[in-house]
Order: C-alpha cells, then sequence, then structure tokens
C-alpha cells in the first residue's frame, strides 16, 4: 500500500522510521535467537557499538515519546548504574564477545548528562572493567545543556568522548518553555562555550523544525544563532507526534487541532536551514544531519548501524542488533531491575531477520544518508536494488524524489526531505503500513 505522502497536516502518528521490521513483529518467542547469536564464534573483523540508556530528565519535554523518568532520586539511579554494569558484565562473558574491541560507544537518553560526576566515575569504572572503548572511534554523549558544568565537560573529555551532541532545539525562550523543555538560551550558550574551552573532537547541536509556537521568523532566528556558534554538526528533527508525548495526548483527549506546524512548513523550514549552513560551507550529511567540511566529520554510530553492524543496547527497553537479530530490553524500570537480579538478560522481545528483511533495512536507512551504492547491495546481498524494487524506484522517479544514476540511486532535496514518509513503501506487505511505535 502506497503511503500518501500528499497529507499535510501534523496529525498524531510516527512517520521516522528507525528500524526494519517495524517493533511489533518483534516477540518474546524469538528471544532463544537472540541468545543464539550471542552464543556464535566472535566475529572479530566486525564492527560492534554499544549504546548506554540513562532514561533520567530533569523535566519531561511535551513531545518527548522516550521512556524517561523525572522523579528517580540519586539512590535510585545509582541502582540503575550497578544494573548497566552487570548487563554490560553477562555480555562481556558471552562467546560472541570474546576478543571484540568496540568501535563505538554512544550514551543516549533520556539525559546522559542529567547524572552527577561521581555516579559518571562509578559507571565508567564500572564498565571498564569489562569492555572498554580505548580504541573505539567514537564515543558520543548527549547533553541537556542546563546539567552541565565545565568541571563535568571536562571529566567527559577525559573519558575519552569524542562527540559531544548538546540537546538545543531552539533558541527562543518563548518556545523552550511552550514546549515544556528544562533549559533556556542562557544555558545553551554556557554549555556551548565551556565545550569549545574544553575542545572536544566533534560538537554537535540537535534542533527541532516545528515546536509549537514555530514561526518563519523565530525559525530564521534560530538558524541564524546555530551558524554564529559555529557547530562541528548539527542535526535537525521534523516535530512529530507519537502517541504517547503529551501534546498528543492533549490533541486526543480534549478534541483539539494539532498546534504543530504542516509537514510542507517544516520541510520548507529544514530545507532553509540546509540551504543557509550550505552556504557557510558545510554539507548535507543525510536527511537530519549537516556537517562542516573544515575538519573530517563522521558518524560511525549511524553508518555501521546502517551498514548492519552489531550494537548492543545497554539499558531499560534499549534496542541491539547482534549477528542479524533485533532484540529489546524490557521496557519497566523493576522489570529490568528484576531480570538482571536474577543474573539474566533483561530481554522482552526479539526478531531474528530473513535475507530480505536484512536488505530491505539497510536499503531504507542507508536510503536517509540521500544515496545508495548499488554496487554493494550487489555485493552484499547479491540484489540489484532497482530491480528488485522496481515500482516503488519507477514512482518515486516519477515524483522527482529520487534519481537513478551510474551505480547510485539519489534522493532529491524534495526526496531528501520527505524520506520517512515514503520509505515504508519497500517494506514488506506484512509490514506496510504499520506506524512506528
Ligand atoms: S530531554 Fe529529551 S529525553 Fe528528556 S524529556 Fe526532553 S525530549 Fe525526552
Amino acid at each position: 500500500m502506497t503511503v500518501d505522502i500528499s497529507k499535510t497536516k501534523t496529525e498524531v502518528g510516527n512517520y521516522f522510521v528507525s528500524n526494519y521490521p517495524p517493533f511489533s513483529q518483534w516477540k518474546p518467542e524469538y528471544i532463544p535467537d537472540a541468545i543464539e547469536a550471542l552464543d556464535e564464534p566472535p566475529r572479530i573483523a566486525d564492527p560492534l557499538g554499544l549504546y548506554l540508556h540513562i532514561p533520567f530528565c530533569r523535566k519531561r519535554c511535551k513531545f518527548c515519546y522516550y521512556k524517561v523518568y523525572t522523579d528517580k532520586n540519586a539512590s535510585e539511579i545509582e541502582i540503575y548504574l550497578d544494573a548497566l554494569i552487570k548487563e554490560n558484565e553477562i555480555y562481556s562473558r558471552t562467546r560472541a564477545f570474546q576478543g571484540r574491541e568496540l568501535r563505538f560507544a554512544y550514551f543516549g537518553g533520556g539525559t546522559p548528562s542529567y547524572i552527577s560526576e561521581k555516579q559518571l566515575q562509578y559507571l565508567i569504572e564500572g564498565l571498564n572493567r569489562h569492555v572498554s572503548w580505548e580504541n573505539a572511534e567514537e564515543v558520543t554523549f548527549e547533553c541537556e545543556p542546563g546539567t552541565l558544568r565545565k568541571s563535568k565537560l571536562e571529566m567527559l573529555k577525559q573519558i575519552g568522548i569524542t562527540r559531544l551532541s548538546l540537546g538545543v532545539e531552539h533558541f527562543n525562550d518563548s518556545i523552550l518553555e511552550a514546549n515544556g523543555r528544562a533549559h533556556l538560551s542562557p544555558e545553551i550558550y554556557r554549555a556551548y562555550e565551556w565545550a569549545r574551552e574544553v575542545d572536544f573532537p566533534q560538537i554537535n547541536i540537535d534542533l527541532i523544525a516545528g515546536m509549537m509556537g514555530e514561526s518563519d521568523d523565530l525559525w530564521r532566528d534560530t538558524v541564524r544563532r546555530a551558524i554564529e556558534l559555529e557547530p562541528d554538526s548539527v542535526t535537525i528533527y521534523q516535530m512529530e507526534l507519537p502517541y504517547n508525548t503529551i501534546i498528543s495526548r492533549e490533541m486526543i483527549e480534549k478534541g483539539l487541532s494539532s498546534p504543530i506546524a504542516d509537514w510542507p512548513t517544516k520541510r520548507r523550514w529544514v530545507d532553509y536551514a540546509f540551504a543557509e549552513f550550505q552556504e557557510r560551507g558545510y554539507r548535507v550529511a543525510s536527511a537530519y544531519t549537516i556537517a562542516t567540511r573544515k575538519k573530517p566529520c563522521r558518524f560511525i554510530y549511524t553508518d555501521a548501524l546502517w551498514h548492519g553492524g552489531d550494537m548492543i543496547g545497554l539499558g531499560v527497553s534499549s534496542f541491539s542488533h547482534f549477528g542479524g537479530v533485533h532484540f529489546q530490553n524490557a521496557h519497566s524500570f523493576e522489570e529490568y531491575l528484576a531480570l538482571l537480579d536474577e543474573g539474566r538478560l533483561p530481554l522482552c522481545r526479539a526478531l531474528s531477520l530473513t535475507s530480505k528483511q536484512k536488505l530491505i533495512r539497510e536499503m531504507v536507512l542507508q536510503l536517509k544518508t540521500g544515496s545508495i551504492d548499488t554496487a554493494y547491495f550487489n555485493r552484499k546481498f547479491g540484489v540489484d536494488v532497482w530491480k528488485e524494487f522496481q515500482p516503488v524506484y519507477e514512482r518515486l522517479n516519477e515524483e522527482d524524489l529520487l534519481t537513478r544514476n551510474n551505480g547510485t540511486i539519489e534522493l532529491t532535496r524534495s526526496g531528501l526531505l520527505q524520506v520517512d514518509h515514503f520509505l515504508p513503501e519497500f517494506f514488506e506487505p506484512e509490514s506496510n503500513p504499520i506506524r512506528y511505535a
């Protein structure tokens, strides 16, 4: 079934494609497949990554759909950190982990920077006893500006963080407040200055196009202020309204119309930001990312994942992909802790991918970079992707969303800006049109 991309209003529902097959197809009965993948001989040459989920925030943003807690005290946080260390230790003992080194690590959330320096030190020492990222090429740490101090940033640099990602989202205080963000613009500037002084190899800032209250003028001002900071990369998401956000719940309960700009307007805003940054020498690295050309700016985390690399996700509700199997941790804090207490991996559902599913997954994720190399898919899967998905590619080509060139399929700017809306057209019938949960 074709997804209707002419639908313009931002209604309640998920569009962002983060994985394939959709989570609704992952089942508890497939968990043994994950355990089996971890018992395979180690594939030493394959990239391995670690994701650590820190699910704590100062305040819940009105657009947030992540598993986050704003009410945990210091001792509950410390119990959670012990659980992460234990989970890491269990993985380190599996057969498939022996002799493998981390190529990347990613601290996400939630708000990783919410935890104190002492807690951070404790966590790092505990993790390093079993799996080290000493030789990792990229270690990312997500931060909320209002949780930072210079000494915390110095510690992050010291423990090997190479990529600091600052959740700015917007520079206008009224917009930040209206959308429930915990920080205001003075905290952004203070944190950014410290981060530059501490001299991280790469500083990324996150922005969101289409927060409640957004206008052409305010967005232009936010882009201008982002450019002034000269970040190494900028990630821009178009605001959407998954079912479990505060905004969506209020819309449903009170029968309100969407307070978020429509999709064409959000695309226009992202297009504007891309163009402004490009004019200053940045390159568009994906549907959501722009990067400086002044120094090498790679995204090893997404690059490895989007090429089928292994990644273990530690923490409540975290996702993993290992040896061609997807798996996810328990959704509730209590269940996650209880399973680890019993010395078991805290898994709640899994899915072993068929070869066709692996192909679709990599193809749709790589399309988000704006271009795919067809020879790569021929080599890896023995498939000519254009032929395999000809009706979809031809339709997208007719609509000027992509072009076929010599050995590549390239998205036009218009295609790149709405890539998540048409990717489900490549899905198998049983996965389409399932919205992402
Ligand atoms: S800071 Fe991020 S994770 Fe925390 S509530 Fe806001 S959007 Fe959600």
